[in-house]
């Protein structure tokens, strides 16, 4: 088993005490952490020196949508009804699997150069964004976004496609990939179909994830169609529970955040995509002043336009420090748990990722802190909060692998992911554009795809022939 140490950094553990070694190591064998503290022995494979830098858990984006960052800056400073129906919709509708792979890793390569380690992802052609997240060597807990729209025959198929996910990928890829069902909302999914999506997810023991009371819009339809408000309703189907993850939780009332807190849903914050489209200002602060563990997610790159969890832990505290003028309501500390440990709770991997302890798997970030945005360092925490950006981080390792190293990526092939994500749109915006040849090649890329088999490297192979000599 591979040992790699990690030598004299500055370790925020995110431990139950929240300790901060200000020269630690960390040593990790296979893909757990066997030791952390300040005298760490024994022989290592390899040393990582850590002077100069930070050590911390990787970070978790508990709710985007991957492949829609081949979305990124095409339709900015819309309402959120025509952009969804004049803009996003349309485009979707052209979407096929080779796109959503090449999406997908774009956000992985994203993802890694900043700091995140593990992502809550719900879209469409989950299979492909599965077999993205394995190659990348990420850790992600991935859903098919359901819509039934109300119609029993289309909720049957999109039931199956949920179902086979989790039958398929849970667990794929050494448990770094996971599943959950993915129904996209109480007012795109009827009360009887998610009362179903409960049942299954129940049956195969795997948790749900949805957007939930996101606009003021959205809350007054449910409301109208239902006579209850969204989590009202959610809680009379028996869906509020400890394995549901349910994004954005801007439209609670008091009644709903006690709700929320006793049945121990996790609710996701998107400050940057609930600013972006004005949906308004989620009650973070009392929610978490009641216990509930409200994780940090950037949402899709259509609404962000950056996968950057750095950039979001900083609008997550200053958002509210604005909105409540109160500047002590959103501590960095806070925010920093929000996009760790809350992130690891609210995927249910509380025993496994979000904090540097021994056993727990060896996911963790290593930031350089000698630079001069970063100096000089009177709190290493608030640097990071409120002073950096996903550039800052140096490596990245998941699983006991190491995914970046002095900010190469050592996982994917990033001139290839970029050329595949510039193909995937140039032929998604601006059909004709792409030549005879190409498109012939991306047939085939995506006649492979389809048949979906599940060999490691499959995918990467089916792309070298498409492009030979590439
Ligand atoms: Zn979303």
């Amino acid at each position: 088993m591979e040992k790699i140490l990690i030598k004299d950094g500055y370790v925020i553990t995110m431990d139950a005490r929240r300790r901060v070694l200000r020269r630690g190591s960390v040593l990790l064998e296979g893909n757990r952490i066997a030791e952390v503290g300040e005298e760490v022995k024994g022989k290592a494979d390899l040393v990582i020196e850590a002077r100069g830098m930070a050590v911390l858990p990787g970070l978790i984006n508990a709710h985007t949508h991957s492949p829609m960052t081949l979305f990124r800056g095409f339709a900015d400073d819309m309402e959120l009804d025509p952009w969804l129906r004049e803009k996003i919709w349309p485009v979707e509708a052209k979407l096929r699997a080779g796109d959503c792979y090449a999406g997908a890793l774009l956000a992985c390569a994203e993802m890694i150069r900043s700091g995140t380690t593990c992502f809550a992802d719900m879209y469409f052609f989950m299979e492909e964004v599965a077999e993205a997240v394995g190659e990348s060597g990420l850790r992600a807990s991935l859903s098919y976004g359901m819509i039934e729209l109300g119609v029993p025959e289309r909720g049957e198929e999109e039931l199956r496609k949920g179902e086979k996910l989790v039958r398929e990928y849970h667990g794929a890829f050494g448990g770094r990939v996971l599943t959950m069902f993915g129904p996209h909302a109480p007012y795109t999914c009827s009360p009887e179909f998610l009362r179903r999506v409960g049942e299954k997810a129940r049956e195969y023991g795997v948790g749900i994830h949805l957007h939930l009371s996101e606009t003021e819009k959205e809350v007054r339809e449910v409301r109208e169609r239902y006579g209850q408000t969204p989590v009202r309703l959610l809680h009379s189907l028996g869906l509020l529970g400890p394995r549901l993850l349910a994004a954005h939780c801007v439209w609670l009332d008091g009644e709903e955040v006690e709700l929320l807190a006793k049945t121990g849903a996790k609710p996701v914050h998107n400050p940057t995509s609930n600013l972006k489209l004005a949906s308004g200002v989620s009650p973070v602060p009392l929610m978490l002043e009641r216990g509930i563990p409200v994780a940090l997610g950037t949402d899709g790159a259509a609404s962000n336009n950056s996968l950057d969890m750095f950039q979001e832990m900083k609008f997550a505290a200053l958002i509210h420090k604005g909105w409540e003028r109160k500047p002590t309501c959103m501590p960095a500390g806070r925010v920093l748990e929000m996009a760790t440990l809350n992130g690891a709770t609210a995927l249910g991997l509380e025993g496994e990722i979000g904090s540097i302890e021994r056993g727990k798997k060896a996911d963790l970030i290593l930031v350089n802190l000698r630079q001069p945005r970063l100096s000089p360092l009177h709190q290493v925490v608030s640097q990071l909060v409120y002073a950096s950006s996903g550039e800052v981080v140096d490596t990245v390792i998941v699983d006991g692998r190491i995914l970046m190293r002095g900010r190469k990526l050592l996982s994917l092939d990033e001139e290839k992911v970029l050329k595949m994500a510039d193909e995937a749109a140039s032929r998604l915006f601006e059909e004709g554009d792409f030549g005879e040849e190409s498109r012939d090649e991306w047939l085939e890329l995506e006649e492979e795809l389809e048949k979906k088999k599940r060999k490691k490297g499959k995918y990467r192979a089916v792309y070298r022939r498409a492009h030979k000599g590439t």
